[in-house]
């Protein structure tokens, strides 16, 4: 812990998983003799180098890129690309530790890794982030490769860069491999990769409600963020009969508590694409703006903090709780502090870690590696009952082994239950290789 004391969300990140997996050492004694736990704690490798690119103006502009390849014990390292001012080597390796972990319990062959750069998209022009994405992968090919390590994308890193850094590492090596997922669809992609996120959160969502007997329709639903996940996760809310109140960015919050329609949610996916900003809502359809604040303080059944780590924190976990909240599903990778988990929990709320919640994105980017390994792709109805398929699969692997080495007291330990038997089936597999 010392080591890494500059590195505060990783410590974060391995701390939750330790205090949770140690029961299951009693069941398999050789996770702790072969010291799996810790050697799962050290990425395989980390590899950083700089990105040089030429902005408009013609002077050049340096930025540092990474990416940590964590695990590929049960599969090639796969994990998302961010590209955020606030990302640091740090942040990555908090990032591709959980996804070790999320991968495995997809069910599909995937290991764990993350990558980015502290490059910041925002108000820069197309050809500069062309120019930037061509310049990351210009140095990233040398280390990655479809049996090697697949990317994808994460926060500021959508299908627009995918394309971009896909047709750099095709250029190099010559090779249409499925190297990147979330490619554009008929050049590779898959479809349902943009929506499987926020689709698969809710998908999630509905089998906690069903656990209770009950369903979204007509539950309030509080969202965060406004991009990626925050907008899909509100589309199948819709679907299935949930009213959603709230989006956020980082400038603040949107409320309409008429409910956001398909037609408004279509307004914010167009105006968030334009890189615009969210507060012109109010003056096309009412609602309200509120300014540097978060959606954590109306009265809902359902919360889902689809924006990025620890947005919610302890006062606003208290708040979530007086204002009626009843079920969390993490869209983005570990939103509630440490602190927030708990408030959460001692109040009977059932909450639903990200690394289970929000795997829809990457099961679906798995769907894109078969696709691309025998080039033959599935339409958009199979993949959308694959993902439903594999997102029950998941909330039922984390029930069990919540029901088994969880707490036994409030709502139902999803947080135990999802560390557990993604730990479990990667551990398994580091105990057959030895020590390696
Ligand atoms: P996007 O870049 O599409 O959207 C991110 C949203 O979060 C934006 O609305 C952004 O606001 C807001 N945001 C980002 N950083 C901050 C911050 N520091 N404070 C407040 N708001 C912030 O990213 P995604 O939707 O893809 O990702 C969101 C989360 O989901 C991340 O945690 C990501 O790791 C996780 N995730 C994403 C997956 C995917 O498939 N995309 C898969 C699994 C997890 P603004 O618009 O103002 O920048």
């Amino acid at each position: 812990e010392q080591n890494y004391a500059h590195q505060p969300e990783f410590i974060q990140a391995v701390k939750e998983v330790a205090m949770t997996i140690e029961k299951v050492y009693a069941d398999n004694p050789k996770f702790e003799t072969l010291q799996v736990f810790e050697r799962l704690c050290e990425p395989d490798r980390i590899i950083s180098f700089r990105v040089n690119w030429e902005n408009d103006k013609g002077e050049i502009q340096v930025n540092r890129g990474w990416r940590v390849q964590f695990s590929n014990a049960i599969g090639p390292y796969k994990g998302g690309i961010r590209f955020h001012p606030t990302v640091t080597e740090g942040t990555l390796k908090f990032l591709g530790f959980e996804q070790i972990f999320k991968n495995a319990l997809t069910g599909l062959p995937m290991g764990g890794a993350k990558g980015g750069s502290d490059f910041d998209p925002k108000g820069k022009s197309e050809a500069e982030i062309r120019r930037f994405c061509y310049a990351f992968m210009r140095e990233l090919h040398k280390n990655v490769g479809k049996d090697m390590d697949v990317p994808a994308g994460d926060i500021g890193v959508g299908g627009r860069e995918v394309n971009y850094m896909f047709a750099m590492y095709k250029n190099l090596t010559r090779e249409f491999e499925g190297v990147l997922t979330g490619k554009g669809v008929g050049h590779g992609g898959s479809l349902i990769r943009t929506e499987a996120t926020g689709y698969g959160l809710v998908y999630f969502l509905d089998n906690m409600l069903k656990v209770n007997n009950e369903t979204l329709e007509g539950k309030t639903v509080l969202v965060s963020g406004a991009g990626n996940v925050a907008q899909y996760a509100a589309e199948k809310c819709l679907h299935l009969g949930g009213k959603v109140i709230t989006f956020s960015d980082s400038k603040g919050t949107l409320v309409d508590k008429d409910g956001f329609t398909a037609e408004k949610i279509d307004w914010v996916k167009n105006h968030k694409a334009n890189g615009k900003a969210l507060a012109d809502y109010v003056s096309e359809f009412g609602g309200e703006w509120l300014e540097g604040q978060k959606p954590w303080q109306f009265d809902a059944d359902v919360a889902l903090p689809c924006a990025t780590q620890n947005e919610v924190s302890e006062d606003d976990a208290h708040a979530l709780v007086k204002h009626g909240v009843k079920y969390v599903a993490e869209g983005a990778n570990m939103p509630l502090t440490a602190e927030a988990i708990d408030v959460v929990r001692e109040h009977g709320v059932a909450y639903a870690p990200g690394k289970a919640a929000n795997a829809g994105g990457v099961a679906v980017s798995g769907l894109e590696m078969s696709q691309n390994s025998v080039r033959k792709y599935k339409s958009f109805e199979d993949l959308d009952l694959e993902l439903q398929k594999i997102m029950k699969n998941i909330h039922e692997s984390a029930l069990e082994a919540g029901k088994k080495y969880g707490t036994t007291e409030g709502a139902i330990d999803y947080m135990t239950g999802a560390n557990v038997a993604g730990f479990t089936q990667v551990a398994n597999a580091l105990v057959a290789y030895g020590y390696l």
